[in-house]
Protein backbone atom coordinates (compact mmCIF):
# COMPACT_ATOMS: atom_id res chain seq x y z
CA UNK A 1 0.00 0.00 0.00
CA UNK A 2 3.11 2.00 0.66
CA UNK A 3 3.68 2.37 -3.00
CA UNK A 4 0.19 3.48 -3.49
CA UNK A 5 0.47 6.47 -1.10
CA UNK A 6 4.07 7.19 -2.87
CA UNK A 7 3.02 7.09 -6.29
CA UNK A 8 -0.64 9.19 -5.59
CA UNK A 9 -0.14 11.21 -8.58
CA UNK A 10 -0.28 8.27 -10.93
CA UNK A 11 -3.35 6.47 -8.69
CA UNK A 12 -5.46 10.33 -8.75
CA UNK A 13 -4.39 10.30 -12.76
CA UNK A 14 -5.14 6.53 -13.93
CA UNK A 15 -8.93 7.18 -11.97
CA UNK A 16 -9.49 10.36 -13.13
CA UNK A 17 -8.84 8.74 -16.81
CA UNK A 18 -10.77 5.88 -15.94
CA UNK A 19 -13.84 7.81 -14.51
CA UNK A 20 -13.55 9.97 -18.32
CA UNK A 21 -13.41 6.87 -20.00
CA UNK A 22 -16.77 5.64 -18.61
CA UNK A 23 -18.17 8.82 -19.06
CA UNK A 24 -17.14 9.48 -22.76
CA UNK A 25 -19.10 5.71 -23.56
CA UNK A 26 -16.50 2.95 -22.22
CA UNK A 27 -18.02 -0.09 -21.04
CA UNK A 28 -17.65 0.98 -16.87
CA UNK A 29 -16.31 -2.82 -16.45
CA UNK A 30 -14.17 -2.51 -18.71
CA UNK A 31 -12.51 0.79 -17.45
CA UNK A 32 -12.46 -0.75 -14.09
CA UNK A 33 -10.82 -3.59 -15.30
CA UNK A 34 -7.88 -1.14 -16.80
CA UNK A 35 -7.74 0.95 -13.37
CA UNK A 36 -7.08 -2.60 -11.55
CA UNK A 37 -4.75 -3.39 -14.00
CA UNK A 38 -2.72 0.32 -13.64
CA UNK A 39 -2.60 -0.27 -9.89
CA UNK A 40 -1.67 -3.85 -9.56
CA UNK A 41 1.53 -3.02 -11.87
CA UNK A 42 2.16 0.01 -9.61
CA UNK A 43 1.78 -2.32 -6.84
CA UNK A 44 3.77 -4.95 -8.14
CA UNK A 45 6.44 -3.56 -10.71
CA UNK A 46 9.93 -2.67 -10.37
CA UNK A 47 10.74 0.27 -8.47
CA UNK A 48 11.31 3.14 -11.42
CA UNK A 49 12.93 5.36 -9.29
CA UNK A 50 16.86 6.27 -10.73
CA UNK A 51 19.56 5.99 -7.54
CA UNK A 52 22.03 8.18 -8.39
CA UNK A 53 25.59 6.40 -8.85
CA UNK A 54 27.40 5.42 -5.94
CA UNK A 55 30.56 7.47 -5.21
CA UNK A 56 33.94 5.10 -5.26
CA UNK A 57 36.42 7.57 -3.47
CA UNK A 58 39.63 7.46 -5.60
CA UNK A 59 42.40 6.71 -3.46
CA UNK A 60 46.27 7.85 -4.66
CA UNK A 61 48.47 4.97 -4.33
CA UNK A 62 51.30 6.18 -1.58
CA UNK A 63 54.58 6.96 -3.05
CA UNK A 64 57.34 4.72 -3.01
CA UNK A 65 59.87 4.64 -1.77
CA UNK A 66 62.57 6.25 -3.88
CA UNK A 67 66.17 5.83 -3.08
CA UNK A 68 67.84 9.03 -4.59
CA UNK A 69 70.65 7.52 -5.71
CA UNK A 70 68.85 5.11 -7.73
CA UNK A 71 67.16 8.37 -9.33
CA UNK A 72 69.98 9.68 -10.16
CA UNK A 73 70.99 6.25 -11.75
CA UNK A 74 68.40 6.13 -13.97
CA UNK A 75 68.55 9.69 -14.80
CA UNK A 76 72.45 9.66 -15.59
CA UNK A 77 71.59 6.34 -17.55
CA UNK A 78 69.28 8.26 -20.44
CA UNK A 79 72.44 10.38 -20.63
CA UNK A 80 75.27 9.60 -23.83
CA UNK A 81 77.61 11.94 -21.52
CA UNK A 82 79.73 9.57 -19.62
CA UNK A 83 79.06 10.18 -15.91
CA UNK A 84 80.36 8.81 -12.57
CA UNK A 85 79.43 9.46 -9.13
CA UNK A 86 81.73 9.56 -6.74
CA UNK A 87 81.64 9.29 -2.86
CA UNK A 88 83.27 11.20 -0.12
CA UNK A 89 86.42 9.28 -0.94
CA UNK A 90 86.69 9.50 -4.12
CA UNK A 91 85.40 6.21 -4.98
CA UNK A 92 83.03 5.25 -7.93
CA UNK A 93 79.40 5.15 -6.18
CA UNK A 94 77.82 4.53 -9.82
CA UNK A 95 78.76 5.24 -13.33
CA UNK A 96 76.49 5.06 -16.39
CA UNK A 97 76.31 3.18 -19.07
CA UNK A 98 77.99 5.50 -21.14
CA UNK A 99 80.66 5.48 -18.83
CA UNK A 100 80.91 2.03 -18.38
CA UNK A 101 81.38 2.20 -22.46
CA UNK A 102 84.28 4.39 -22.33
CA UNK A 103 86.23 3.95 -19.59
CA UNK A 104 85.26 0.06 -18.87
CA UNK A 105 83.28 -1.23 -16.09
CA UNK A 106 84.09 -0.65 -12.98
CA UNK A 107 83.07 -2.95 -9.56
CA UNK A 108 81.07 -0.07 -7.37
CA UNK A 109 83.43 0.99 -4.32
CA UNK A 110 86.44 0.84 -6.08
CA UNK A 111 89.08 3.98 -5.88
CA UNK A 112 88.57 6.54 -8.86
CA UNK A 113 92.58 6.01 -9.45
CA UNK A 114 91.69 2.37 -10.24
CA UNK A 115 91.03 3.35 -13.96
CA UNK A 116 92.05 7.06 -13.67
CA UNK A 117 95.92 7.55 -13.14
CA UNK A 118 95.72 11.19 -14.40
CA UNK A 119 97.02 13.39 -11.58
CA UNK A 120 95.43 16.24 -12.35
CA UNK A 121 91.87 14.75 -12.44
CA UNK A 122 92.40 13.34 -8.72
CA UNK A 123 94.04 16.25 -7.64
CA UNK A 124 90.63 18.16 -8.79
CA UNK A 125 88.73 15.15 -7.70
CA UNK A 126 90.30 16.09 -4.26
CA UNK A 127 89.81 19.38 -4.11
CA UNK A 128 86.26 19.89 -4.83
CA UNK A 129 86.03 16.91 -2.02
CA UNK A 130 87.34 19.41 -0.09
CA UNK A 131 85.73 22.92 -1.34
CA UNK A 132 82.21 22.05 -2.29
CA UNK A 133 83.26 23.64 -5.30
CA UNK A 134 82.47 22.71 -8.89
CA UNK A 135 85.72 22.61 -11.34
CA UNK A 136 86.89 21.51 -14.55
CA UNK A 137 90.00 20.47 -16.67
CA UNK A 138 90.70 19.14 -20.19
CA UNK A 139 92.02 15.60 -20.23
CA UNK A 140 93.10 13.40 -23.32
CA UNK A 141 93.95 9.43 -23.80
CA UNK A 142 95.94 8.28 -26.35
CA UNK A 143 95.12 4.62 -25.71
CA UNK A 144 92.96 2.80 -27.34
CA UNK A 145 92.81 6.19 -29.56
CA UNK A 146 93.48 9.49 -29.02
CA UNK A 147 90.42 11.44 -27.49
CA UNK A 148 90.47 15.05 -25.82
CA UNK A 149 87.70 15.24 -22.99
CA UNK A 150 86.81 18.07 -21.51
CA UNK A 151 85.83 16.75 -17.26
CA UNK A 152 83.87 18.52 -14.58
CA UNK A 153 83.14 17.79 -11.45
CA UNK A 154 80.29 18.98 -9.51
CA UNK A 155 79.22 18.21 -5.94
CA UNK A 156 75.10 16.77 -5.86
CA UNK A 157 73.56 16.57 -2.13
CA UNK A 158 70.87 14.20 -1.96
CA UNK A 159 68.00 14.71 0.65
CA UNK A 160 68.91 13.86 4.37
CA UNK A 161 67.20 10.45 5.64
CA UNK A 162 68.11 8.89 2.12
CA UNK A 163 68.57 5.36 2.51
CA UNK A 164 72.18 5.92 0.74
CA UNK A 165 72.86 8.85 3.47
CA UNK A 166 73.36 8.26 7.29
CA UNK A 167 70.27 8.80 9.48
CA UNK A 168 69.46 12.30 9.21
CA UNK A 169 72.25 13.42 7.23
CA UNK A 170 72.16 14.83 4.09
CA UNK A 171 74.58 12.66 1.75
CA UNK A 172 77.05 14.50 -0.14
CA UNK A 173 78.37 12.74 -3.92
CA UNK A 174 80.22 14.05 -6.63
CA UNK A 175 79.25 13.86 -10.18
CA UNK A 176 82.38 13.63 -13.01
CA UNK A 177 81.29 13.68 -16.47
CA UNK A 178 83.64 13.25 -19.44
CA UNK A 179 82.34 15.65 -22.36
CA UNK A 180 84.03 14.57 -25.75
CA UNK A 181 85.40 17.76 -27.47
CA UNK A 182 88.00 15.38 -29.52
CA UNK A 183 86.13 16.45 -32.93
CA UNK A 184 86.20 20.36 -31.75
CA UNK A 185 89.82 19.64 -31.11
CA UNK A 186 91.15 18.70 -34.31
CA UNK A 187 88.71 21.02 -35.82
CA UNK A 188 90.45 23.72 -34.43
CA UNK A 189 94.06 22.53 -35.45
CA UNK A 190 92.91 21.67 -38.74
CA UNK A 191 91.74 25.85 -38.79
CA UNK A 192 95.30 27.00 -37.11
CA UNK A 193 97.32 24.43 -39.59
CA UNK A 194 95.42 26.34 -42.11
CA UNK A 195 95.65 29.57 -41.38
CA UNK A 196 99.46 28.64 -41.16
CA UNK A 197 99.70 27.33 -44.37
CA UNK A 198 97.54 29.70 -46.04
CA UNK A 199 99.66 32.98 -44.67
CA UNK A 200 102.71 31.05 -45.26
CA UNK A 201 101.93 30.46 -49.26
CA UNK A 202 101.09 34.00 -49.43
CA UNK A 203 104.25 35.62 -47.22
CA UNK A 204 106.31 33.42 -50.05
CA UNK A 205 105.81 35.78 -53.25
CA UNK A 206 105.12 38.79 -50.73
CA UNK A 207 108.61 38.63 -49.58
CA UNK A 208 109.91 38.20 -53.17
CA UNK A 209 108.09 41.19 -53.99
CA UNK A 210 109.45 43.20 -51.86
CA UNK A 211 112.77 42.27 -52.52
CA UNK A 212 112.27 43.13 -55.97
CA UNK A 213 110.83 46.14 -55.54
CA UNK A 214 113.87 47.39 -53.01
CA UNK A 215 116.02 46.34 -56.33
CA UNK A 216 114.26 48.36 -58.43
CA UNK A 217 114.60 51.24 -56.26
CA UNK A 218 118.66 50.55 -55.05
CA UNK A 219 120.82 48.71 -57.06
CA UNK A 220 118.83 48.17 -60.29
CA UNK A 221 117.94 52.15 -60.65
CA UNK A 222 117.81 53.12 -64.29
CA UNK A 223 118.96 49.36 -65.85
CA UNK A 224 115.85 48.97 -68.13
CA UNK A 225 117.43 44.94 -68.84
CA UNK A 226 116.81 44.16 -64.97
CA UNK A 227 113.63 46.00 -65.04
CA UNK A 228 112.22 44.53 -67.64
CA UNK A 229 113.10 40.73 -66.08
CA UNK A 230 111.98 41.71 -62.58
CA UNK A 231 109.19 42.97 -63.51
CA UNK A 232 108.19 39.96 -65.40
CA UNK A 233 108.97 37.42 -62.29
CA UNK A 234 106.78 40.40 -60.18
CA UNK A 235 103.78 39.64 -62.51
CA UNK A 236 103.96 36.17 -61.77
CA UNK A 237 104.24 36.31 -58.06
CA UNK A 238 101.23 38.74 -57.81
CA UNK A 239 99.28 36.24 -60.14
CA UNK A 240 100.25 33.19 -58.38
CA UNK A 241 98.98 35.47 -55.02
CA UNK A 242 95.74 36.20 -56.68
CA UNK A 243 95.31 32.16 -57.83
CA UNK A 244 95.94 31.46 -54.03
CA UNK A 245 93.51 34.06 -53.00
CA UNK A 246 90.93 32.80 -55.39
CA UNK A 247 91.45 28.76 -54.73
CA UNK A 248 90.84 29.99 -50.83
CA UNK A 249 87.84 32.26 -51.49
CA UNK A 250 86.39 29.35 -53.71
CA UNK A 251 87.11 26.68 -50.71
CA UNK A 252 85.19 29.11 -47.77
CA UNK A 253 82.29 29.24 -50.15
CA UNK A 254 82.13 25.98 -50.56
CA UNK A 255 82.16 25.40 -46.77
CA UNK A 256 79.18 28.15 -46.55
CA UNK A 257 77.13 26.27 -48.49
CA UNK A 258 78.68 22.21 -47.78
CA UNK A 259 75.22 21.68 -46.25
CA UNK A 260 73.06 22.23 -49.23
CA UNK A 261 72.42 19.89 -51.81
CA UNK A 262 72.43 21.12 -55.16
CA UNK A 263 69.25 20.73 -57.44
CA UNK A 264 69.86 21.64 -60.83
CA UNK A 265 70.01 18.57 -63.86
CA UNK A 266 73.31 18.99 -65.38
CA UNK A 267 74.09 17.06 -68.67
CA UNK A 268 77.86 16.78 -68.01
CA UNK A 269 78.50 15.87 -71.83
CA UNK A 270 78.59 19.48 -73.35
CA UNK A 271 80.41 20.36 -69.97
CA UNK A 272 83.26 18.03 -70.68
CA UNK A 273 83.74 19.47 -73.75
CA UNK A 274 83.52 22.61 -73.30
CA UNK A 275 86.72 22.29 -70.11
CA UNK A 276 88.29 20.51 -73.12
CA UNK A 277 87.96 22.88 -75.67
CA UNK A 278 88.73 25.76 -72.85
CA UNK A 279 92.26 23.91 -72.14
CA UNK A 280 93.52 23.39 -75.57
CA UNK A 281 95.82 26.15 -75.40
CA UNK A 282 97.35 24.53 -72.11
CA UNK A 283 97.63 20.92 -73.49
CA UNK A 284 99.11 22.37 -76.35
CA UNK A 285 101.87 24.40 -74.91
CA UNK A 286 102.69 20.83 -72.54
CA UNK A 287 102.52 18.94 -75.73
CA UNK A 288 99.36 16.82 -74.20
CA UNK A 289 97.04 15.32 -76.26
CA UNK A 290 93.57 15.21 -74.69
CA UNK A 291 91.74 11.98 -76.03
CA UNK A 292 87.98 12.15 -75.21
CA UNK A 293 85.65 8.84 -74.96
CA UNK A 294 81.92 10.60 -74.61
CA UNK A 295 78.98 8.43 -74.30
CA UNK A 296 76.01 9.19 -77.24
CA UNK A 297 73.25 10.54 -75.60
CA UNK A 298 73.26 12.47 -72.42
CA UNK A 299 74.80 12.10 -69.48
CA UNK A 300 73.05 14.06 -66.88
CA UNK A 301 73.30 14.46 -62.72
CA UNK A 302 71.62 16.96 -60.32
CA UNK A 303 74.19 18.85 -59.64
CA UNK A 304 75.85 22.99 -59.78
CA UNK A 305 77.33 23.62 -63.16
CA UNK A 306 79.26 25.64 -62.64
CA UNK A 307 81.16 24.02 -59.29
CA UNK A 308 80.87 20.58 -61.88
CA UNK A 309 82.98 22.77 -64.40
CA UNK A 310 85.96 23.32 -61.37
CA UNK A 311 85.81 19.56 -60.73
CA UNK A 312 86.45 18.69 -64.36
CA UNK A 313 88.63 21.49 -65.29
CA UNK A 314 91.02 20.70 -62.24
CA UNK A 315 91.10 16.84 -63.12
CA UNK A 316 91.67 17.54 -66.35
CA UNK A 317 94.37 20.19 -65.80
CA UNK A 318 96.03 18.33 -63.42
CA UNK A 319 96.79 15.15 -65.84
CA UNK A 320 98.16 17.33 -68.15
CA UNK A 321 100.67 19.43 -65.98
CA UNK A 322 101.61 16.17 -64.10
CA UNK A 323 101.12 13.13 -66.37
CA UNK A 324 102.82 15.57 -69.44
CA UNK A 325 105.73 13.23 -70.37
CA UNK A 326 102.91 10.07 -71.33
CA UNK A 327 101.83 12.76 -73.94
CA UNK A 328 98.11 11.54 -73.61
CA UNK A 329 95.27 12.00 -71.31
CA UNK A 330 92.20 10.24 -71.93
CA UNK A 331 88.69 11.34 -70.65
CA UNK A 332 86.28 8.96 -69.94
CA UNK A 333 82.47 9.65 -69.85
CA UNK A 334 80.47 6.68 -68.67
CA UNK A 335 76.31 6.32 -68.41
CA UNK A 336 75.16 2.89 -68.62
CA UNK A 337 71.57 2.51 -68.10
CA UNK A 338 70.55 2.24 -64.24
CA UNK A 339 73.78 2.89 -63.61
CA UNK A 340 75.73 5.97 -61.96
CA UNK A 341 76.91 8.36 -64.10
CA UNK A 342 81.32 7.93 -63.83
CA UNK A 343 83.44 10.58 -65.19
CA UNK A 344 87.23 9.80 -65.48
CA UNK A 345 91.00 11.29 -66.43
CA UNK A 346 93.80 9.03 -67.13
CA UNK A 347 96.91 9.92 -68.01
CA UNK A 348 100.11 8.07 -68.46
CA UNK A 349 102.57 9.92 -66.56
CA UNK A 350 105.09 9.04 -63.45
CA UNK A 351 102.04 8.21 -61.34
CA UNK A 352 101.81 8.98 -57.25
CA UNK A 353 103.53 6.51 -54.48
CA UNK A 354 100.66 5.06 -52.73
CA UNK A 355 101.42 7.01 -49.31
CA UNK A 356 100.42 10.04 -51.00
CA UNK A 357 97.21 8.67 -52.61
CA UNK A 358 94.91 9.08 -49.22
CA UNK A 359 96.17 12.91 -48.23
CA UNK A 360 96.30 13.98 -51.84
CA UNK A 361 92.69 15.78 -51.40
CA UNK A 362 94.16 17.57 -48.05
CA UNK A 363 94.75 21.26 -48.07
CA UNK A 364 97.78 22.59 -49.07
CA UNK A 365 99.10 18.48 -49.57
CA UNK A 366 101.64 18.46 -52.51
CA UNK A 367 103.20 15.21 -53.85
CA UNK A 368 106.11 17.96 -54.53
CA UNK A 369 106.04 21.51 -53.32
CA UNK A 370 108.41 22.71 -56.01
CA UNK A 371 106.86 20.65 -58.85
CA UNK A 372 103.17 22.41 -58.16
CA UNK A 373 104.73 25.57 -57.90
CA UNK A 374 106.82 25.26 -61.01
CA UNK A 375 103.11 24.25 -62.61
CA UNK A 376 101.24 27.35 -60.98
CA UNK A 377 99.77 24.79 -58.28
CA UNK A 378 98.61 26.47 -55.16
CA UNK A 379 97.86 22.92 -53.09
CA UNK A 380 94.25 23.75 -52.97
CA UNK A 381 92.83 21.95 -56.41
CA UNK A 382 92.34 18.41 -54.78
CA UNK A 383 90.64 19.95 -51.65
CA UNK A 384 87.87 21.78 -53.54
CA UNK A 385 86.96 19.10 -56.36
CA UNK A 386 86.67 16.94 -52.99
CA UNK A 387 84.42 19.79 -51.14
CA UNK A 388 82.43 19.70 -54.54
CA UNK A 389 81.84 16.13 -54.83
CA UNK A 390 81.24 15.94 -51.24
CA UNK A 391 78.20 18.44 -51.68
CA UNK A 392 77.13 16.18 -54.58
CA UNK A 393 77.01 13.08 -52.75
CA UNK A 394 80.05 11.83 -55.35
CA UNK A 395 83.11 9.99 -54.77
CA UNK A 396 86.33 10.23 -55.75
CA UNK A 397 88.66 7.54 -56.57
CA UNK A 398 92.30 7.95 -57.40
CA UNK A 399 94.57 4.45 -58.70
CA UNK A 400 97.79 5.23 -59.37
CA UNK A 401 100.79 2.94 -60.85
CA UNK A 402 104.02 4.25 -60.39
CA UNK A 403 105.93 5.11 -63.58
CA UNK A 404 102.36 3.60 -65.42
CA UNK A 405 100.43 6.64 -64.74
CA UNK A 406 96.82 8.01 -62.87
CA UNK A 407 93.40 7.04 -63.07
CA UNK A 408 91.17 10.10 -61.06
CA UNK A 409 87.13 8.71 -61.47
CA UNK A 410 84.06 10.52 -59.79
CA UNK A 411 81.24 8.61 -59.48
CA UNK A 412 78.22 10.14 -59.00
P1 LIG B 1 98.12 21.70 -57.08
O1 LIG B 1 97.61 23.07 -57.04
O2 LIG B 1 99.45 21.56 -56.46
O3 LIG B 1 98.03 21.09 -58.43
P2 LIG B 1 96.13 19.79 -56.29
O4 LIG B 1 95.36 19.75 -55.02
O5 LIG B 1 95.38 19.93 -57.55
O6 LIG B 1 97.16 20.94 -56.07
O7 LIG B 1 97.00 18.48 -56.35
C1 LIG B 1 97.75 18.11 -55.24
C2 LIG B 1 98.97 17.32 -55.64
O8 LIG B 1 98.57 16.06 -56.15
C3 LIG B 1 99.78 17.95 -56.73
O9 LIG B 1 100.67 18.89 -56.21
C4 LIG B 1 100.49 16.76 -57.32
O10 LIG B 1 101.64 16.49 -56.56
C5 LIG B 1 99.51 15.61 -57.12
N1 LIG B 1 98.75 15.27 -58.36
C6 LIG B 1 97.53 15.71 -58.71
N2 LIG B 1 97.14 15.17 -59.87
C7 LIG B 1 98.14 14.37 -60.29
C8 LIG B 1 98.35 13.52 -61.42
N3 LIG B 1 97.43 13.40 -62.40
N4 LIG B 1 99.51 12.84 -61.50
C9 LIG B 1 100.45 12.95 -60.54
N5 LIG B 1 100.31 13.72 -59.45
C10 LIG B 1 99.18 14.42 -59.31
Amino acid sequence: MGRLRDNWLVVAAASLLAILAAAGGLNPAFAAAAWLLMMLALLLGPVMTAEPPAIRPVVAPAPAEIDPLDGLARAYAALDLPVMVLGEEADVVLQNPAAAASFAELAPGLHLSARLRSPGILDMVRETIVTGKPNQMEFSERIPSERVYLVRIEPIVLPAGSTSGKEGEAARYFALSFKDISELRSLDRMRSDFVANASHELRTPLASLRGFIETLQGPARGDLGVQERFLGIMLDQATRMSRLVDDLLSLSRLELKSHIAPNQVVDLVPLVSHVRDALMPLAHDLGVEIRMHLPEGKAEVTGDRDELIQVIENLIENACKYGQEGKIVDVFLRQQPGEAVEFSVVDRGPGISPEHVPRLTERFYRVSVADSRSKKGTGLGLAIVKHILTRHRARLVVRSELGKGTDFTVRF
